[in-house]
Order: C-alpha cells, then structure tokens, then sequence
C-alpha cells in the first residue's frame, strides 16, 4: 500500500464526531473498525466497490475504473441510482488492464483512456478508480490524473480505494475523501441563499430524493447540492456556500460532514427521510439550523404548517392499510440507517417488529432503536439463514424485509419477503414513501401465492426433504 493511502486510511481512523472511536485507546483506532470475518462468512464489497458506490451517483461525470475488466464488471450500475438529467454516469468505462500493463505499467493506457473519453464525451469532469492490480504495479494514478488535468483542462479526480485498503464501508469514505480533496470548494455558485443545504449519503435510489425535493421545494430551501445522487459536479464543486449539512447515512460518508464543518463551518445533523416522524424531524432540523445560520424564522412557522398538512394527509392514506396491517410481525434484516428509521415507519402502519437486524449498525443506531422500541431485546446482531427460515417457518414472523440475498430464506419458507435494500424497485422516502412501503407490505402479505405454495404437495413433501434449505 503507498504511504500516501496509509495516510488516508490512518486519518479516517480518526473521527471525531464518533463517541466510540475517541473512547479507543490510540492503538486500537490504528486498526479501524472493521470487523474479522467470520470464515465462510459473505465479505461484502471491496474499497473500490465502495468508492464506486459512493461517487457514481454523481451523474453528469465519466466513472472510469483503472484496472482489470472484472473489477468493472463487480461494481457496475450495483444500485438504482436515478437521474434527472445526463446517462452518463450509466456507461461503463474501464482501461481494462492486460498483461502487457503489469509488465510496463499501466500509466499510459489510462493517460489515453482520459484523452478518449474527454474528445468522446466532453464531460465536466472524469473520475478515476484505483483498483487492485495498477495499485500494486505501482501506476500512478494521481501523478496521471494531473497531468491529464493540466494537459486537456478538465479535472480528472483521482479516487485511490484500491480493493485490497479495506471494506467497502472504508471504501465509502475514501471515494467521499476524493471529493474532499479535489472537487468541494473548487467553484463558487452562481448565487446562494439563506436556505441553501446540503444533503451527504444520499443516492436517490429509484428517485428517493424526488420524494423530497418538492417538500423543501415548497418551503424555499435549495438542495445546492446532494452527494451524490442526481448529482452534477458543479453542484458538489461548490457545496462548500451551503449553510446547513444533513447526513443521511452516518457510516457512509460522515468524514464529509465532519471535515465541511471544520473547513467552512457548515452545520449539520443526521436524520433519516423514512417514516412520518422522521421525516418531519428533519424537516423540522433542517428548518431550525437555517435559522439559527441566519434564515428569516419564519421559516419555522411555515414548516410547521407544511409538516401538520402532509402528516394529516399520510396518515389519511396509510388508514385504509391499518386496519389490515396491525398485528402483522415483521422482520427486518437489513442494516445501518434502515435498522432504527424503517422501524419508526413500520410502526406507524401497526406493525410489530419480531427482530431488527444490527450486524451494520452504529451504537447511535442502535441507540435510536432502543429509543423506539422501548428494549433492546429486538436487536439481532448477526442471524444466520438457518435461524431465519426457522422464524418464517414457526410462523414467528409474517414477512421478511431484507436484501435480495436473504430473498430465498423467505422463499423456501414460503413466506412473505420485500426487498429494503439497495437493490430496491420502489422508493420509500419521505410521507409519500412511507405510503407506498404500506402498500407494498400489503400487496406481498395478501399476494394469494402464499396459500397456494403452502398446500402440502401430494407425495408429502415439505421442502426440506427435498434438500431445499
Ligand atoms: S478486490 Fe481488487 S480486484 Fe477485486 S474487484 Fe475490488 S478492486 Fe477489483
């Protein structure tokens, strides 16, 4: 690894809005915290896979991944990220490293691979992705992609996660870090207002943040820029003018809310837009934080207004699912965030939480999760599939909410499950979000597929037999 990413790496160790990580002693915060896996267990992404994540939601950028096909290949268009505007972002582009690069080096190659995407696309900026193989040739990438910048007078950000740093949460954070270092600060707005905000560790997956925007929209306040779903690179260039950050997903990208409050000032909060509570929270924290950094108060009132209008309405359109859904048992195996905000909104709708899963989340998540659900005694820290189709199958739980990749331990139980996660086909964010989380909980729970799997075959088998879990 170069001394310059074990630099990174030892300065992401260091978070200071983390109670956990400034209790450790200062050999212990050297290590991260990243947990040992467990052998046989699923690793996850890489850092590349991470950094990817991160930033490719940014869509008016070319992505170009340094390295092998295949590490392309493992990170492409993984999420639901939607755009409002350019496709680029979709398009796949990789120097594809060979034989010959290994030898010879790839510096080259990805110097042309700049050159033709820029004449190709002409885009406002390219980012480039270390990977495992050109890190451990010795390309470098960043002497590369300055070079390319002077030379076509474009950025060209380098994004040094290779997969071998680390998790792909590390790898959140290093792509966020690329950001940090190359793009925030670097254009001013055209204009800015007193209600200009940020929002960090939001991906606009299957058009989440379009659920919000018209709230925010409908009180005045701007989203200078989200980072980094539906982005623009201008947009992130100059969110260092806003006045107030909002994190959306802690563990992903705090170093960004951290080190813009350290730079230009910028307050912020961590608040959640899933479930009816929460989101008029945020709204609520959002408001409040733009006053105190100088907005007209009466931002307040009128967010109050707005807030009592769209809940009585939530709560009118949730009603007619209510009565159907209360008593219904949920698990939830997911992780972070989702752990304690999707609880807030399941709960509104009636239903009970048998188990949250807390494999991925923070102390302050599961904090909040004991906040809302009065005991920690909900809390799983790590269910294995077994344990899983037990619950489903002894009817402990009437639906699973998880990934696709628990998807078939609810199949094979021939219960209920709806896909939470990233992979997701629904957007669930904001008082119109949780309404259609409802209505997608209903649908899977009535679906009239479930009575008919569950008839007993005639030869008698109940699945197991037939080696199926
Ligand atoms: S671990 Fe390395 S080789 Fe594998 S996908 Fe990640 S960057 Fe590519």
């Amino acid at each position: 690894m170069s001394v310059a990413l074990k630099a990174k790496i030892a300065d992401l160790f260091e978070e200071p809005a983390c109670d956990k990580n400034q209790a450790k002693s200062e050999k212990d915060r050297k290590k991260g915290c990243g947990k040992q896996l467990a052998p046989g267990a699923a690793a996850g992404g890489c850092a590349f896979d991470g950094a990817m994540i991160a930033l490719q939601p940014i869509t008016d950028v070319a992505h170009l991944v340094h390295g092998p096909i295949a590490c392309l290949g493992n990170a492409w268009d993984n999420r639901h990220s939607a755009s409002s505007g350019s496709q680029l972002y979709r398009t796949g582009f990789t120097t594809d490293t060979n034989e010959l690069d290994v030898i010879y080096g790839g510096e080259k190659r990805l110097f042309k691979s700049i050159r033709e995407i820029i004449e190709k696309y002409d885009p406002p900026a390219v980012f480039v992705y270390q990977t495992c193989v050109p890190a451990l040739v010795g390309d470098d990438v960043e002497a590369v992609c300055q070079r390319a910048c002077e030379k076509f007078g474009k950025p060209v950000i380098p994004v040094n996660a290779p997969g071998f740093a680390g998790i792909k949460n590390l790898g959140n954070k290093l792509g966020a870090e690329a950001l940090l270092d190359y793009v925030i600060g670097t254009v001013e707005p055209e204009f800015t207002t007193p209600y200009d905000i940020n929002i960090i560790g939001e991906y606009n997956l299957v058009g989440e943040l379009w659920q919000v925007k018209p709230l925010l929209d409908a009180l005045g306040i701007r989203i200078l820029a989200c980072i980094a779903g539906d982005g623009r690179y201008n947009e992130i260039a100059s969110a260092h003018r806003a006045r107030v950050n909002m994190m959306v997903c802690s563990k992903s990208m705090i170093n960004v809310a951290t080190k813009m409050q350290q730079r230009w000032g910028i307050p912020y909060f961590e608040g959640s837009f899933y479930g009816i509570g929460d989101m008029s929270d945020s709204l609520r924290q959002i408001a409040q934080l733009l006053v105190q950094q100088g907005a007209p108060d009466d931002l307040l009132v009128r967010t109050e207004q707005l807030i009592a209008v769209e809940e009585a309405r939530a709560y009118q359109r949730i009603e007619p699912f209510k009565q159907r859904l209360t008593g219904k048992r949920v698990l939830l195996i997911t992780g972070g965030v989702k752990s304690w905000s999707v609880v807030a909104a399941l709960q509104e709708a009636g239903l009970v939480i048998v188990g949250t899963s807390v494999k991925k989340s923070t102390r302050e998540d599961k904090e909040k999760i004991k906040d809302i659900m009065g005991d920690d005694a909900h809390m799983i820290d790590n269910m294995t599939p077994r344990e899983m189709y037990d619950m489903l199958r002894e009817a402990r739980a009437d639906i699973m909410l998880s990934g696709g990749r628990s998807q078939f331990v609810a199949l094979k139980a021939r219960m209920p499950w709806l896909d939470i996660n990233q992979e997701r086909f629904y957007a669930y964010a904001g008082y119109e979000g949780v309404i259609e989380l409802v209505r997608q909980i209903d649908r899977a729970l009535s679906n009239p597929v479930w009575q008919q799997v569950r008839i007993p075959a005639p030869w008698g088998d109940d699945g197991e037999t037939l080696g199926m879990v």
